[in-house]
């Protein structure tokens, strides 16, 4: 697919000429996640909403979300949708609300509603709910705080504002996130911070090591860190990089290096890669996918290092070595 056709598709998505299901959820499950130091039961929720307002206006270059929403959604079918959710509900202690943009954004989803799902979940020990920076005001943040059971999940990707504003097109910068994550603290509502790790255009060193600064900068605001390795997702900038060969989705063996490289912090550092293991999610050769995988939700779940230490398989020389010179072919290609 070119450029074209692609801008095209995402045109035709926008307008919600695929999407009908108004009523449903895009999604409802049940996994394992950490609380207080405990591995607990979460109940996640994905609700359909009209999306993010920054994905209408320009959009994240590895951000598929917008292919599930649809902007004809109003009120009462989110209502239908988060009744529809409570019959599936069976008192796990966290739950945790996506919406393919920002719950804390009163376009997106009206403060009403917002009200209606921290009313009807209120027995939940801890409610996530996701937010760009700007939704979130010192109104919002004092609203929330009454409940006493919010956290706010930030998608701060990465710290550096080159990566933010180039690689990612975030539309929003640091400072923005730090504002954030200030009004949140002083309203003592716990921030959850996402970090992106391998966003395009640069090498798999790089991407580890701006993860690695950018969780210990987050870790300064946040009560736990969740390291998102990059999926593949239909009808991204990044998914068109992909399909030219000029894009590898991070490798596990990057995933590893980041979780033990910040072990030492006071904050849980969790990762649950999406579509681990799989072509267009982290991977390494195949054979140790699901061994590696594993030690990493192990770690995720516990933060004990013993699963992290003694993964092995012959692919991790191979890692080793694009780690090291992957960056001189790089500046050989741009300086030739
Ligand atoms: S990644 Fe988040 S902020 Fe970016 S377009 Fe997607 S939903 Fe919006
Ligand atoms: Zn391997």
């Amino acid at each position: 697919m070119d450029l074209k056709t692609l801008q095209q598709r995402i045109r035709e998505l926008r307008r919600g000429a695929a999407r009908k299901d108004k009523h449903n959820l895009i999604g409802a499950w049940r996994e394992k996640d950490r609380l207080n130091g405990c591995i607990i039961d979460s109940f996640v929720i994905i609700l359909r909403t009209k999306g993010c307002r920054w994905a209408y206006h320009s959009g994240c270059s590895m951000c598929g979300y917008f292919n599930d929403t649809n902007p004809r959604i109003e009120e009462e079918d989110l209502k239908k949708q988060i009744e529809s959710a409570l019959e599936k509900y069976s008192g796990e202690p966290v739950v945790k609300v996506f919406t393919s943009g920002s719950f804390l954004d009163d376009w997106e989803v009206p403060s009403q509603i917002q009200e209606m799902l921290y009313r009807r979940f209120e027995d939940a020990k801890r409610i996530i709910v996701e937010s760009r920076p700007e939704y979130v005001t010192p109104e919002k943040a004092s609203r929330i705080a009454e409940y006493g059971n919010i956290m706010v999940a930030l998608g701060l990707e990465s710290a550096n504002n080159d990566t933010l504003l180039y690689r990612i097109n975030k539309g929003f910068t640091v400072d923005d996130y730090i504002k954030a994550a200030e009004i949140l603290r002083e309203y003592k509502v716990p921030v959850k911070t996402y970090v992106l790790l391998k966003a395009p255009f640069m090498s798999e060193r790089q991407s580890i090591e701006e993860a690695i600064d950018t969780i210990i900068f987050a870790s300064k605001y946040s009560e736990v860190i969740s390291l998102n390795p990059m999926n593949i997702q239909n009808n991204t900038l990044v998914e068109y990089l992909w399909r030219r060969g000029e894009y590898r989705a991070p490798w596990l063996w990057s995933v590893v290096e980041v979780l033990k490289r910040t072990s030492h912090l006071d904050v849980d550092v969790v990762s649950f890669p999406t579509a681990g293991g799989k072509i267009r999610g982290a991977h390494n050769c195949g054979a140790c996918d699901e061994k590696v995988l594993s030690g990493i939700m192990n770690y995720s779940l516990t933060q004990d290092m013993k699963y992290l230490e003694n993964l092995d398989c012959p692919c991790k020389r191979k890692w080793e070595k694009i780690v090291k010179y992957e960056d001189y072919a790089w500046d050989y290609t741009l300086n030739r």
